[in-house]
């Protein structure tokens, strides 16, 4: 496995490789099973996998973890090096934002609500990010998990409005065996915090299988779900929410294809998930 961490280098190493398929899976490290799931999909549709892993400065906000997120650099590049990727791109911060860096990019509507509410700034940091990744590595697919939908959304059109000529895959989202959804994060929950944020998962569940059940009123959904969410535990929930699965505009009756959204907090730790839902038919 090839380690570049210059842009010179790696559009050196890119124009040698003009004509193979490449798969894409950009990561800020701390790298975990839901990360080696979208490796793993990249290596089965492409000949050659590269992952990137940059700890995005810009797309955190004056008072998140940017300093204290994990960089466990060493086990990371052993954990590729086993996972069969070919390259990893570590690009050095000062390089890739020099001083006079000026430019970004914008996805309008779908960037607004939800996580955008949350954190201003993120979205643009996001896309200014993977914009540039996607023009250095110029990858056929690039992987993206379910676990950040609105990103997911919020990629999916950027490349259709740039014309960008990246696929870009969705990777179903990994979860303990009790439901959690992997994160760089959960390493920072205590024993107490990890029991507390499973009512988020269970939450959505929950409103998933009252979905499947008929029910349509979502105001009923949501109270529902969010008693779940907070029984017996100190989360504090951000939104929990009931949203058209394309432009994530939110529904007052459950239709056609939905995505739960979930944010919640406990102490400084910030956790999202997702689930995804039909209607299910009249008969
Ligand atoms: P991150 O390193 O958190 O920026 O995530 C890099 C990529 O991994 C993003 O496309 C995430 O959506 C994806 N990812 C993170 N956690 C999971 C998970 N539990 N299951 C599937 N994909 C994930």
């Amino acid at each position: 496995m090839r380690i570049i961490r210059s842009i010179r280098g790696l559009q050196g190493w890119r124009r040698k490789h003009e004509n193979q398929i490449i798969g894409f899976v950009p990561t800020m490290g701390a790298l975990h099973e839901g990360h080696f799931s979208l490796i793993r999909q990249a290596r089965k549709h492409c000949s050659t996998v590269i992952v990137s892993i940059f700890v995005n400065p810009l797309q955190f906000g004056p008072s998140e973890d940017f300093s204290k997120y994990p960089r466990p650099v060493k086990s990371d590049q052993q954990w590729c090096r086993e996972s069969g990727v070919d390259l990893l791109f570590c690009p050095l911060s000062e390089e890739f934002y020099p001083q006079d860096f000026q430019s970004a990019v914008s996805v309008n509507r779908l960037s607004q609500r939800w996580e955008g509410e949350a954190r201003p700034t993120h979205f643009d940091g996001v896309t200014t990010v993977v914009t540039k990744l996607l023009n250095l590595v110029r990858p056929s697919q690039a992987y993206f998990g379910q676990k950040d939908y609105q990103q997911l959304l919020v990629i999916k059109q950027l490349v259709q409005d740039l014309n960008i000529d990246t696929k870009i895959v969705r990777c179903s989202t990994i979860r303990e065996s009790d439901g959690l959804a992997l994160s760089s994060r959960n390493r920072y929950l205590s024993e107490n915090q990890r029991r507390q944020a499973l009512g988020l998962s269970a939450a959505l569940r929950h409103g998933v299988q009252l979905i499947k059940l008929g029910k349509q009123g979502v105001r009923g959904i949501q109270r529902e779900m969010k008693k779940i969410a907070t029984k017996s535990t100190g989360m504090d929930i951000e939104y929990l929410t009931i949203c058209d699965a394309n432009n994530l505009e939110p529904l007052t009756l459950a239709k056609g294809n939905m995505v739960l959204l979930g944010a919640a907090r406990l102490g400084d730790i910030r956790l999202i998930d997702n689930m995804l839902v039909k209607a299910p038919k009249k008969s």
